[in-house]
C-alpha cells in the first residue's frame, strides 16, 4: 500500500483522497484553508456529495485518512503526490496556473527524498507538466529525482463517488515507464480501463472531453430552438437520433445549457489552445455563444409572454449547477436568478442543498425557502433550473394547488407534455410545444408564444 498526499482537498481532491483510503492506502490530504481542514477533522464533509461524508468517516476512524493545512506533514514522507488545486479561467479564457505553480513549489520546498511520483489531477493547459516539473525544481534545496505524471480526472460531481469506482476509463500520461507502471498498479483495484498515454496527450484528452460534451449539449439546444420555430419535438427528435449507435443517446438532452466549474472553462481552453497553435476551432466559439443564449432562453420566453415581469412573484426550482452536488459555480439558475431580479420579479428560490453556496453569489437580492411548497405558495410564475429528482417528482397538482397562475417556464425538460395536458396550467419547456389549460396544445412556440 501506498502513501499517498493530495494536494488541495476540494471536490477533486477530498473525493480521491477518500476512496484511495478506502481502497487500503495511506492518504493525507492537504488543503491550505483552516476552515476546510477543521470541519473535516470532525468527520463533516466540505460539500455535498452522494456517499462521500459516510466513506470519510469510515476511514477516517479506520486512520488512513489524516488531513492537514501543513504541506511539510502533508508531502514529506508520501511515496505519491496528486495535485488537485483548481484551475480557473484567466480573463484570456486560458486557464490560470497560479495555485499549480504556488503548489508546485510547495512540493519543491518540502520533498527530501528521491523518486516521489508527482501527478497532476487537476485540468491544465498542454505543456503545464514541463512548467511542474521547472516549478519543483526551482524550489528543491537538494538534487533530487522525480517522477511526473498527468492524471487527468472525469469524475462528475453528484456522481463522484460512483465514478471513482465505475468510471468509463482512467487515463495517465508520462515519459517515465516507472510512473505508468506505479499509476496502473494504483489503479488496478478498481478493474477500470486504462489508457497510458505520453503527457501531452493524456493532458489533451481531458479538455477534448470536456469540449466534446459542450459541443453535444449546444448541438442539441440549437435544434431545439428550430424545433421551437417549426413545432417539433426536440424529444422525438434526440430520441431518433440517440438511436444511431454511431450517435448515442447520452449528453443528448436540451435545456437551459451548461455550466459548472468545468464544461464552460475547458471549452475556452480548448479555443485558447487551437488560437495559439495557429489551428482555431471557430465551432468552439458557437458552442459557447449558443450556450449563452440559451441560459436566459426561459426569461426571454416569460418576457415574450407576459411584457414586463416587473412585480411577478416568481419560484426559481433548483440553484446547483446540476443535480446531487451543492456546488453553484458557472450555474445557469444563480443568472436566471439575476436576470430576473433586473426584470423586476420577486424571486423566491429552492433548493435541497445548494442554498448557502447560492447566498454568497446572490446575497440577499432573493429570497430562499426550505421546502418546494413555500417557495412555489402563492407564485405566478415558476422557472426550473435544475433537475433535481425531488423536483421532477412534483405532483402536477401541486404546481396548480399551490401557485395564484400556474405558468411553468421548464428549463430541464422534467414533465411529460401528456402528463401536463390534464391540468389548468400553462407549461413552458425547451424545445416542445407549449400546454395550456386542461386539453389545449397551443400551436404556437417559444419566443412568440401567443
Ligand atoms: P476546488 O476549488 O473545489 O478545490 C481546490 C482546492 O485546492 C481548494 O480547497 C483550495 O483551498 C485548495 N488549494 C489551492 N491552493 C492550495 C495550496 N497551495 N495548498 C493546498 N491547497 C490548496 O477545485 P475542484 O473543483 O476540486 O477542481 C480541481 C481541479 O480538478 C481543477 O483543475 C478542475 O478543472 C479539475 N476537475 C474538476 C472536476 C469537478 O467536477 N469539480 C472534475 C474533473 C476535473
Amino acid at each position: 500500500m501506498k502513501k499517498i498526499a493530495i494536494a488541495g482537498t476540494g471536490y477533486v481532491g477530498l473525493v480521491t483522497g477518500v476512496c484511495l483510503a478506502e481502497i487500503g492506502h495511506d492518504v493525507i490530504c492537504v488543503d491550505r484553508d483552516p476552515q476546510k481542514i477543521n470541519t473535516l477533522l470532525k468527520g463533516e464533509a466540505t460539500f455535498y456529495e452522494p456517499g462521500l461524508e459516510e466513506l470519510m468517516k469510515n476511514n477516517l476512524e479506520a486512520g488512513r485518512l489524516i488531513f492537514t493545512t501543513s504541506p511539510t506533514i502533508g508531502y514529506q514522507d508520501a511515496d505519491i503526490i496528486m495535485i488537485t488545486v483548481g484551475t480557473p479561467n484567466d480573463p484570456n479564457g486560458s486557464l490560470d496556473l497560479q495555485y499549480i505553480e504556488q503548489i508546485s513549489k510547495e512540493i519543491g520546498r518540502t520533498i527530501t527524498r528521491n523518486n516521489i511520483l508527482i501527478v497532476t489531477k487537476s485540468t491544465v493547459p498542454l505543456g503545464t507538466n514541463e512548467k511542474i516539473k521547472e516549478w519543483i525544481q526551482s524550489e528543491l534545496r537538494s538534487p533530487l529525482y522525480f517522477h511526473l505524471a498527468a492524471n487527468p480526472e472525469f469524475l462528475r460531481q453528484g456522481a463522484a463517488v460512483y465514478d471513482t469506482f465505475h468510471g468509463d476509463r482512467i487515463i495517465i500520461g508520462s515519459d517515465s515507464k516507472e510512473a505508468l507502471h506505479t499509476l496502473e498498479e494504483l489503479y488496478k483495484p478498481l478493474h477500470i480501463p486504462i489508457i497510458k498515454t505520453d503527457t501531452k496527450s493524456a493532458e489533451l484528452i481531458k479538455i477534448a472531453s470536456n469540449s466534446f460534451l459542450a459541443l453535444k449539449i449546444s448541438y442539441v439546444n440549437a435544434l431545439s430552438s428550430i424545433c421551437e420555430q417549426i413545432g417539433g419535438n426536440i424529444e422525438e427528435v434526440t430520441l431518433g437520433m440517440g438511436m444511431d449507435a454511431r450517435i448515442g443517446t447520452s449528453f443528448l438532452n436540451a435545456g437551459v445549457g451548461f455550466g459548472g466549474s468545468c464544461l464552460p472553462k475547458d471549452t475556452k481552453e480548448v479555443t485558447h489552445l487551437a488560437n495559439e497553435v495557429g489551428e482555431p476551432i471557430r465551432l468552439l466559439d458557437e458552442v459557447l455563444e449558443i450556450n449563452k443564449r440559451q441560459e436566459l432562453r426561459l426569461i426571454d420566453k416569460a418576457l415574450a409572454r407576459f411584457k414586463s415581469l416587473k412585480g411577478k412573484k416568481a419560484a426559481l426550482l433548483g440553484l446547483s449547477f446540476k443535480p446531487n452536488t451543492d456546488d453553484v459555480r458557472e450555474s445557469v439558475s444563480i443568472k436566471m436568478a439575476k436576470r430576473l431580479v433586473m426584470e423586476g420579479a420577486i424571486v423566491t428560490a429552492y433548493d435541497p442543498v445548494a442554498i448557502r453556496n447560492a447566498k454568497r453569489e446572490l446575497g440577499e437580492i432573493i429570497s430562499y425557502s426550505d421546502t418546494l411548497e413555500q417557495a412555489l405558495m402563492n407564485a405566478d410564475l415558476a422557472f426550473i433550473g435544475t433537475e433535481w429528482e425531488e423536483i421532477k417528482n412534483i405532483p402536477i397538482t401541486m404546481f396548480s394547488e399551490w401557485m395564484t397562475e400556474p405558468v411553468i417556464f421548464d428549463g430541464r425538460n422534467c414533465f411529460q407534455l401528456d402528463a401536463m395536458k390534464g391540468f389548468p396550467i400553462e407549461y413552458h419547456s425547451i424545445g416542445r410545444p407549449c400546454v395550456i389549460g386542461k386539453e389545449n396544445i397551443i400551436k404556437t412556440f417559444g419566443l412568440g408564444l401567443g
